[in-house]
């Protein structure tokens, strides 16, 4: 029996899976390592996070980006592009004696305090403990109006790894966060011709180190907050850009400010016509929505509704599980890692900021536990 399975192998679940070896818990780490970070973005771009905090946590916290810099000889250029993101992860991987297991879990049920885990080989695996750190995949967001078209003419950004099929098309982005800008910045520069929708005023172009140093911060004080002031921070809008997406777009690419599309109709194979709130139309070949993501533990796919109806919610925000100061749910053992914990524990977890919190709660209550029962027993 396996002390803990860790289902993610993106910045969360590595680290995680890191604290688990120099605990000597016995762990398997699910999930093709990296792969949203390697497969499912745009190669091309960066890391919005500034590299002084994009480390991600050991138990010594010795295995930072600056000593695989060092290490390597790797130049940490600003803003840090996202292949070098994926080669400081590999390294972190390999220099913490990290072993994957690169299948995805297909099913996890619970009986009699012990978590079953099925494969998608078909293979079972029994844990006394298991996080869900799975990221945001599961959980993309499309509005009602732009469901009912094909793939090929509306899409959400998550996904792209480029946009070069797009060259030479008429392209809308629909939105005024840092998916938007990144979208329509690497659209542009692949030849299509794009212009972004939003109902903004203007951009919010944002990503100080201060603004860094709050966030991470906040995390640390987030759980014990009273609700009002914890309300306050659930309020503020999460779509701010980095400034350094600025020159991609600005002057180069369209903005229809304060604008929503009002009509919408597909008017051949592979044109749509839109009319917005201005009265302006317009004839594309596709739509890109840069709508983000609700954050939802009903999607999590390998839960029954069983499991799911047993794990106590939010008051009043019931698409988050309940956490304690330790991230776990209210069903003993299962603990949840990144943005299903930001509610419970705030919006610094939706970012790789909110890793080394993550992983010195979750890993020391589950030795305790494990400690716990050997002297009981
Ligand atoms: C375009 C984009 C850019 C971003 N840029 C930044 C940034 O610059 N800085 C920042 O802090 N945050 C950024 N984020 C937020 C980012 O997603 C998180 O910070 C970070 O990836 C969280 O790590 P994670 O381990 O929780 O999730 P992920 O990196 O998404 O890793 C989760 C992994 O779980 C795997 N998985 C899913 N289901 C299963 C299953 N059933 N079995 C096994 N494995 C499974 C997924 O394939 C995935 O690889 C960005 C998000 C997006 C969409």
């Amino acid at each position: 029996m396996l002390d803990v399975i860790i289902i993610g192998s993106g910045p969360f679940g590595i680290s995680l899976a890191a604290h688990a070896v120099s605990n000597n818990l016995k762990y398997k780490l699910f999930g093709y390592p990296m792969d949203f970070w390697s497969n499912q973005m745009p190669q091309e771009m960066f890391i919005r996070t500034p590299q002084d905090f994009v480390s991600f946590s050991d138990s010594n916290d010795r295995l930072t980006i600056h000593q695989f810099s060092e290490e390597t000889g790797t130049e940490l250029m600003t803003p840090l592009p996202r292949p070098i993101f994926v080669e400081y992860a590999n390294w972190f991987a390999q220099k913490a004696g990290i072993e994957f297991t690169p299948e995805l879990i297909t099913q996890v049920t619970y009986k009699n305090g012990v978590y079953e885990a099925v494969s998608q080989t078909g293979e079972r695996h029994l844990a006394k403990n298991v996080i869900v750190a799975t990221g945001v995949e599961h959980y993309k967001y499309l509005p009602n109006f732009l469901k009912e078209f094909s793939p090929n003419l509306v899409s959400h950004t998550s996904g792209y790894t480029n946009f070069s099929q797009f060259k030479g098309k008429k392209v809308v982005v629909l939105g005024s966060g840092q998916s938007a800008w990144e979208a329509a910045g690497l659209l542009h520069r692949d030849g299509a011709d794009v212009e972004l929708i939003y109902r903004k005023q203007g951009p919010n172009y944002a990503g100080s180190r201060e603004n860094e140093i709050a966030l991470r911060d906040l995390g640390d004080i987030f759980y014990k907050l009273p609700s009002e002031e914890k309300k306050e921070e659930w309020g503020q809008s999460p779509g701010s850009i980095a400034y350094f997406l600025k020159p991609y777009v600005e002057g180069l690419v369209p903005q229809n400010k304060e604008v929503e599309i009002e009509k919408i109709e597909q008017i051949n194979e592979d044109e749509i016509r839109l009319v917005l709130s201005n009265g302006t139309e317009k004839i594309v070949n596709h739509i890109i929505a840069a709508t983000g993501f609700h954050i939802n533990v009903d999607k999590v796919p390998f839960f029954d509704q069983e499991l799911l109806s047993t794990i106590e919610r939010e008051e009043d925000y019931s698409q988050f599980p309940k956490l304690n100061v330790s991230f776990e749910s209210s069903l003993p053992g299962l603990y949840f890692a990144g943005p299903l914990s930001s509610h419970s524990h705030g919006p610094t977890f939706r970012f790789i900021l909110g890793l080394k919190k993550t992983a010195f709660s979750i890993i020391p209550s589950i030795v305790k536990k494990s400690n716990d029962s050997f002297v009981k027993n």
